[in-house]
């Protein structure tokens, strides 16, 4: 069953304590892609769970949000947009800068790679303030999209993360004590 499934994925994930620094338990999804059935069953959750939702677009945030975007949106036949850091996509773009711990980060899309009104779901590996799929959210709408939920296979956040995305649904497989 998804409990047993659930269990697995939990013990691909590795947990790296002080990475990148101190006092941050960093949740490693590397060793998960080591494991092709828990990296499988991880892509065909969501895949059940989004297949009759009529979603046209996945966003992936860049980097670790393409690996299970790019999965999700061919099993549920919907295009694939990564969402990047800056300066890494060619053509012309819309950005959405957001405040982290320290500083600011953004986030850029192709302008034209999501039609107003495509309904869109948007995928990271992990949500921890939230403030990254804020953005996120921010930039799709700002395209004309209709975000219809967040998808993280990790979530480290208590209620306090889905006040900061905007009412959005935030659909979590982990939820790591
Ligand atoms: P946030 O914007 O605070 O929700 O942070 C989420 C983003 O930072 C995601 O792109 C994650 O990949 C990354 N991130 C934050 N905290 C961790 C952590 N403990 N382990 C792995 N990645 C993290």
């Amino acid at each position: 069953g998804e409990d047993s499934r659930l269990q697995a994925i939990s013990e691909a994930i590795r947990v790296v304590p002080h990475f990148p620094k101190q006092g941050i338990m960093f949740q490693d999804i590397t060793t998960l892609l080591l494991d092709p059935k828990a990296f499988k069953d991880t892509v065909d959750i969501f895949v059940d769970h989004y297949r009759d939702m009529d979603i046209s677009v996945v966003a992936g945030v860049e980097a670790r949000g393409f690996i299970f975007g790019s999965s999700i949106a061919i099993g549920i036949g919907a295009k694939f947009v990564p969402l990047c850091k800056p300066g890494k996509l060619p053509g012309e773009v819309i950005s959405e800068k957001y405040v982290l711990e320290y500083g600011t980060d953004c986030l850029e899309m192709h302008v034209g790679a999501v039609e107003p009104c495509e309904r869109v779901i948007i995928m990271d590996d992990l949500v921890a303030t939230g403030g990254t799929l804020s953005a996120a959210i921010r930039l799709l709408e700002r395209a004309g999209a209709e975000v219809v939920e967040c998808a993280c296979v990790i979530g480290l956040s208590d209620l306090k993360v889905r006040r900061k995305l905007n009412g959005k649904p935030l659909y979590i497989l982990l939820e790591p004590r």
